[in-house]
C-alpha cells in the first residue's frame, strides 16, 4: 500500500496498492512501520520549492523520515553492516554519491547528486521501499520507531545546525521559532545535549512548553512587542539584557521561515557571533538586511547554514535521542489521515511533528 501524490501541485493523496519493489544491487527492501511528515514534503508535493529542477512526478510516493525493518537484501550487499531483521531509518537523502565536493568534505546533506526521498525517488509513505544498504541509518536498540522517525530529518537538521554555531557549553544561543517542529528539538538538543544556554523566541503561547519541556532558560515573546522598528529595538534589548554585559548571544539558529527573523538575528549577535540559517523562506527570497560588509566586519560575524546533515550526525542525533536527551513532541496518525495532515500543516495547525503508521 502506498500514499501517492495523485495531483502534484495540490494537496491531494490517494492510497493505492502498487507492486512491492525488488532491491537492486547495494540496496535493501525495508518494510516501513512509521514515517514522519515534514514540511518539506508539503513543499515538494505542491511544487512550492521553485528552486527544484522539475516538479514532482504524478503518482510519486512522498516521505523522508521513514523507519522500518529490513526484509530483504539485494546483490552486492555483503560488506554492508545492515542485515535482514535490522531496524533502519531513511532520511531526506535516500542516497548520496560520496564523490562530489560536499560529500568528500563530510557534508553529504549538500550532495550535488543526492537522491531526495519522496521527490524523484519513491519515499517512505508506503509499506515497502527500496533504499541504499550503505546509506540507511541504523536505529539504536530501545529507541521506539515513532520517536526515531521525526529525528531523521527535523532532529538531524537542527543537530547539524547547532554544531555549526562554533559555541561552547555555557554560551547563549537564540533559537528563533523555539516552539515549532524544528525549534523545540533545537532547544532540547542545545540545552540538554550540548550544555548551551538557550534563549527561545516565539509567541507567548509557546513559553510554558519550551521552558518546561525543552530546557529553555530565557524566553522572549514576540507578540508582547509592537510590530515595526520600535518593537524590534525592544526585542533586541530584551535578548541582550539576558547576556553577560549585554553584549549579545554567541549564535542565533533561525528555525522559522520568516524573513523578519533573519533580519533581526544579526542584531542579537555578540562580537564574533554566528547566524545559522535553517528555515527556508517560501516564495521570493529576501536578502538578510543589515548583512552589509561594514557591519559584518565590525561584528566579525559568521553566516552559515544547515541542510539536513551527514550520516555520522544522524547516528549521533539518534544516540542523543536514545539516551532521553531529546523527547520530540509529536502525534501519531494512520496513513489514511495523511492528506488531512498536510491540509492542517498548510494552515499552520500542527503542534510539533506528526508521524503516520503503516502497520
Ligand atoms: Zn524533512
Ligand atoms: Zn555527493
Amino acid at each position: 500500500m502506498a500514499a501517492v501524490y495523485n495531483k502534484p501541485g495540490e494537496i491531494s493523496i490517494k492510497l493505492q496498492e502498487i507492486p512491492t519493489p525488488e532491491p537492486g544491487p547495494r540496496q535493501v527492501l525495508v518494510k516501513i512501520t512509521h514515517s514522519g511528515v515534514c514540511h518539506s514534503d508539503l513543499g515538494i508535493m505542491t511544487n512550492a520549492w521553485k528552486w527544484l529542477p522539475e516538479p514532482v512526478p504524478a503518482h510519486q510516493v512522498g516521505g523522508h523520515e521513514g523507519v522500518g525493518v529490513v526484509v530483504k537484501t539485494g546483490p552486492d550487499c555483503e560488506d554492508s553492516k545492515v542485515k535482514v531483521g535490522d531496524r533502519v531509518g531513511i532520511k531526506y537523502f535516500a542516497d548520496v554519491c560520496l564523490d562530489c565536493t560536499p560529500c568528500k568534505l563530510g557534508h553529504e546533506g549538500f550532495c550535488f547528486n543526492g537522491h531526495v526521498s519522496g521527490y524523484l525517488t519513491p519515499g517512505t509513505f508506503q509499506q515497502y521501499v527500496v533504499s541504499s544498504a550503505y546509506y540507511v541509518t541504523p536505529i539504536p536498540n530501545g529507541l521506539p520507531s515513532e520517536i526515531a522517525a521525526p529525528m531523521l530529518c527535523g532532529g538531524l537538521t537542527v543537530y547539524s545546525a547547532l554544531k555549526k554555531t562554533n559555541t561552547k557549553p555555557g554560551d547563549w544561543v537564540v533559537i528563533s521559532g523555539a516552539g515549532g517542529g524544528l525549534g523545540h528539538l533545537a532547544c532540547q538538543i542545545g540545552s540538554r545535549g550540548m550544555g548551551l544556554k538557550i534563549l527561545g523566541i516565539d509567541t507567548q503561547e509557546k513559553e510554558v512548553f519550551v521552558r518546561e519541556e525543552c530546557g529553555v532558560e530565557a524566553f522572549v515573546a514576540l507578540d508582547k512587542y509592537p510590530r515595526g522598528p520600535a518593537g524590534d529595538k525592544e526585542i533586541t534589548a530584551a535578548v541582550k539584557s539576558v547576556t553577560e554585559g549585554g553584549e549579545g548571544v554567541a549564535a542565533v539558529v533561525v528555525c522559522t521561515a520568516a524573513n523578519a527573523a533573519y533580519t533581526q538575528a544579526l542584531d542579537f549577535l555578540r562580537f564574533g557571533g554566528t547566524l545559522v540559517c535553517v528555515g527556508i523562506p517560501e516564495g521570493t527570497a529576501v536578502p538578510i538586511q543589515k548583512a552589509d560588509p561594514t557591519s559584518i566586519m565590525l561584528g566579525l560575524w559568521h553566516i552559515t547554514a544547515s541542510s539536513v546533515g551527514s550520516q555520522q550526525e544522524a547516528i549521533e542525533t539518534l544516540e542523543l535521542t536514545a539516551r532521553g536527551v531529546v523527547t520530540p513532541k509529536f502525534t501519531m496518525h494512520r496513513i489514511e489521515e495523511l492528506e488531512d495532515l498536510f491540509k492542517r500543516m498548510e494552515r499552520g495547525q500542527i503542534m510539533g511533528r506528526t508521524v503516520v503508521t503503516l502497520n
